[in-house]
């Protein structure tokens, strides 16, 4: 009881408090790459004017403290703070973990101390009873991000990793302790078959002029927010407004595993197997110039293409390559 009166006292912009109105373009998004991407869109439209929708099949309970990783990287990234890495807060120290380290606590999972304190915001409001919805919208407020970011779902889903040694990994011990080393027979995102999706999350679908498909990893990042019922239908149903940018070119991922995760999903490791995988939701894909070749296979999956710069070395590639798309 306590709990809730707390919620309702301060006020939280909660389903009712999001404006779908200022909705216009909404974007899927994992971790790095998305963040990329939003920071150039971010730029060359009014952010007031985003709403992203970040995956939380990555999120955990590390030392006591709910992480969500992606969330976090897309707010990092939109207020200005992130470090060179991608992820976490540039200039932190390490002063935690070392000592975490010195009572033999395994510290492969790399937390400084003020991304550890964002953690600890999120684990003692969750505990006061808020909801992760309304927990990122503090921190997205109070970093002074104009776009909104919510959740997938408020929901616990939970990416796991079935290696081909028979093995169920947590993602986190995949991806980060062994450094996604594993041969992968199959990827499953526990609970989605109960979740359903965060208040906001089919408004900003419904609403948005424009639905954007960040650079994200098909499989761990596009693929838990896919998986909760009812997102992919309200998707498929704005496929004419959505545009997909691949994460793969020339065959390769620019970082991470998703180019050996197609084929764990029947996908070719290329754009167009992407593409492929998107083909019910989406009506455009935006290829990189190294895989103009691949815009035949591409529109004979019933998609237009867009082939141009995608790969983002600065903001500024970063906004160009949304006004491209915006312009569309
Ligand atoms: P996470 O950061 O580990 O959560 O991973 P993401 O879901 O963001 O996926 C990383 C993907 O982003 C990889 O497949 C990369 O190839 C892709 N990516 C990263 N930077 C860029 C970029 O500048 N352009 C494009 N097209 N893709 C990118
Ligand atoms: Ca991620």
């Amino acid at each position: 009881m306590i709990l809730s009166s707390l919620a309702q006292r301060t006020n939280f912009a909660g389903p009712e408090g999001l404006s779908i109105t200022a909705f216009r373009i909404t974007a899927l998004a994992g971790g790095v790459g998305a963040a990329r991407f939003l920071r150039g869109l971010t730029m060359a439209t009014r952010d007031d004017e985003v709403t992203v929708i970040g995956n939380t099949g990555d999120d955990s309970v590390m030392h006591g403290l709910h992480i969500s990783p992606d969330l976090d990287i897309v707010s990092y990234t939109l207020a200005g703070i992130v470090d060179d890495a991608g992820w976490g807060i540039s200039g932190d120290t390490t002063n935690a973990l070392e000592q975490m380290g010195r009572y033999g606590i395994e510290t492969w999972f790399t937390l400084k101390d003020r991304d550890i304190g964002t953690h600890m915001a999120r684990t003692h409001l969750l505990a006061e009873g808020l909801t992760l919805t309304e927990v990122t919208d503090r921190i997205r407020t109070s970093l002074g991000i104009g776009a909104q970011i919510i959740p997938m779902s408020n929901d616990p889903v939970r990416t796991k990793i079935l290696t081909a040694g028979g093995e169920v990994r947590e993602f986190q011990e995949y991806f980060v302790k062994l450094r996604h080393s594993d041969v992968v027979a199959g990827v499953e995102f526990d609970g989605a078959a109960t979740s359903t999706p965060a208040p906001g999350v089919l408004e900003a679908i419904e609403s948005a002029e424009m639905i954007i498909i960040s650079p994200s990893n098909p499989v761990l990042s596009i693929g838990p927010i896919l998986s909760v019922p009812g997102i992919r239908q309200a998707i498929a149903r704005r496929r004419d407004d959505v545009v997909a940018i691949s994460p793969i070119i020339a065959g390769s991922a620019l970082k991470g595993p998703a180019a050996t995760l197609l084929p764990v999903v029947g996908a070719e490791a290329t754009a167009a197997g992407v593409a492929g995988l998107y083909r019910d939701i989406c009506g455009t894909m935006v290829l990189d110039k190294a895989d103009a070749a691949r815009a035949e296979q591409v529109e004979a999956l019933g998609m237009k293409v867009l082939v141009t710069q995608t790969i983002m070395h600065t903001p500024a590639d970063a906004k160009q390559l949304a006004k491209e798309i915006l312009d569309l």
